[in-house]
């Protein structure tokens, strides 16, 4: 097997890893000092992270039985195939889409099945239930906003998918690693609003994008109370270590400064997208933190290696299944992405 990789090269415009281009408020380290002053280093966290998934579960108005926080969502990810995948059962995917769901699906030894995206790079809801009837996948993943292509499904496609699996007993899991930044209006869709204790369902969050803790490694689950019980049955024990469940309290102490990054971030990604539109480069509309974008009559690989001598560094997707030629651009600082789009320029005229 091939490992998963991204490469970290110097640069001085780094715009490769979906990151927030923002630290955490200031204020923040020196809270969590003073948090930390007071842990009994001697002692193991506390195991259930009850504090933690209790004021998760409150941000969206669920109980901590229906939380599941993990080192990363890609730990969550992995937890969750590790319980609901692996020899002799099959995951789902639909493709292009996060190279991790389906590198895991292997690694714990399931069969992946694929079925490619549309054109627009979306899913659909007549696609979704087909592939789910024919392959009848243990866990059908749906990213939405999907990486690396930036794509929002709507509420139909998972509607569609659940249906789907719910007939043969099946499980989807929604990956929302960018959903903060679909520009949504506060109440409008999110796969959180379709959990219920007898649905199917599990979606996935992470703190390293909106939240800008990727370096902290904090994501999780919500899901039914009995699929979080099976996941705590296959993690290993204090997964989870004392500072990662103080910063995950400290960051929910001001989670309104989450959605004010986002809309930040949003402004930029539009400007960003305005101005490629002046560019020779085909872009598809993104509801992430990130614009996937090919250039046209420019081999993809050359222009990626041509940014990175001006020290702007893209992620290269030109060589991955079904997105030939294509870079996709993490939205950055208005500094950062204005020296993106003035070396994109100068490479493409
Ligand atoms: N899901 C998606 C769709 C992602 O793009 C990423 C990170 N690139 C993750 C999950 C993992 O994020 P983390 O482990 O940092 O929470």
């Amino acid at each position: 097997m091939k490992g998963y990789h991204s490469p970290q090269v110097d640069v001085r415009v780094r715009l490769n890893t979906n990151e927030s281009p923002d630290a955490p408020p200031e204020g923040f380290s020196a809270a969590l000092a003073e948090r930390l002053a007071r842990i009994d280093w001697n002692r193991y966290p506390s195991r259930s992270a009850e504090g933690l998934r209790a004021g998760i579960a409150a941000l969206h108005g669920t109980a901590g039985e229906n939380v599941f926080a993990a080192n990363g969502s890609n730990e969550v990810l992995q937890t969750l195939l590790l319980a609901y995948a692996g020899s002799g059962r099959r995951v789902g995917l639909f493709t292009p889409t996060y190279a991790l769901h389906g590198h895991i699906a292997r690694v714990v030894g399931s069969e992946v099945a694929t079925a490619p995206r549309g054109a627009d790079f979306r899913v659909g809801a007549g696609a979704a239930a087909r592939f789910a009837a024919a392959e009848e996948p243990d866990v059908l993943f749906l990213c939405s906003p999907n990486n690396p292509t930036g794509t929002v499904e709507d509420p139909e496609t998972l509607l569609a998918a659940l249906e789907a699996v719910a007939g043969y007993g099946g499980l989807v899991v929604t990956d929302e690693a960018y959903i903060q930044f679909t520009g949504r209006q506060p109440g409008s869709f999110s796969a959180v609003d379709l959990l219920a204790e007898d649905a199917p369902l599990v979606v996935c969050r992470t703190f390293s994008k909106a939240w800008a803790l990727a370096a902290v490694r904090l994501g999780y689950a919500l899901a039914p109370a009995r699929i979080v019980d099976e996941l705590h049955k296959v993690v290993l024990p204090y997964h989870l270590d004392v500072m990662t469940q103080e910063i995950g309290l400290l960051c929910l102490q001001d989670a309104a400064a989450a959605d004010r990054r986002a809309a930040g971030i949003v402004a930029e990604r539009e400007r960003l997208a305005e101005r490629l539109a002046k560019l020779p480069v085909q872009q598809w509309p993104s509801g992430a933190n990130f614009i996937l974008f090919r250039p046209t009559g420019r081999d993809g690989a050359a222009v990626w290696g041509e940014l990175v001598d001006r020290s702007v560094l893209v992620r290269d997707c030109s060589s991955w299944e079904g997105l030939s030629g294509c870079l996709r651009v993490t939205v950055g600082t208005p500094e950062e992405n204005s020296l993106f789009l003035e070396a994109l320029a100068d490479v493409l005229h």
